[in-house]
């Protein structure tokens, strides 16, 4: 069940990182929180993919093209949350050798991507 936020200074979205003062909602679930936004951006993704998915070769070009932009904003925003974890870790002073150890990569791969 999704309990609803407005305004709360100190939740985000989980998503986009914004804060809950910069969205005009903010709804959350278990250990996570969605702002209207990136429901907007659910919803259009959802929209434009049809719900039988049987692969990308069953979809029409225009189909194709018309999911593109969609599917660009759903990495943005997952690029953003994996952002906001980093910057926050940052402003912990965790090291970039951690970060790095925790991503799979050298200290030097997740400062150069995130830095
Ligand atoms: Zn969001």
């Amino acid at each position: 069940m999704l309990a609803r936020f407005s305004r709360t200074k100190s939740l985000r979205c989980s998503f986009c990182g914004k804060p809950a003062a910069r969205v005009s909602q903010l709804m959350g679930g278990p250990k996570s929180y969605i702002c209207n936004e990136c429901v907007g951006v659910c919803n259009k993704i959802l929209e434009a993919t049809p719900c039988t998915f049987t692969g990308w070769g069953d979809m029409s070009e225009t189909q194709l093209l018309d999911a593109l932009k969609v599917s660009e904003a759903s990495v943005e925003a997952t690029r953003s949350v994996l952002q906001a974890q980093i910057d926050e870790l940052r402003a912990r002073r965790v090291s970039w050798q951690k970060i790095g150890e925790a991503l799979g990569v050298s200290r030097q791969a997740a400062w150069e991507r995130f830095s």
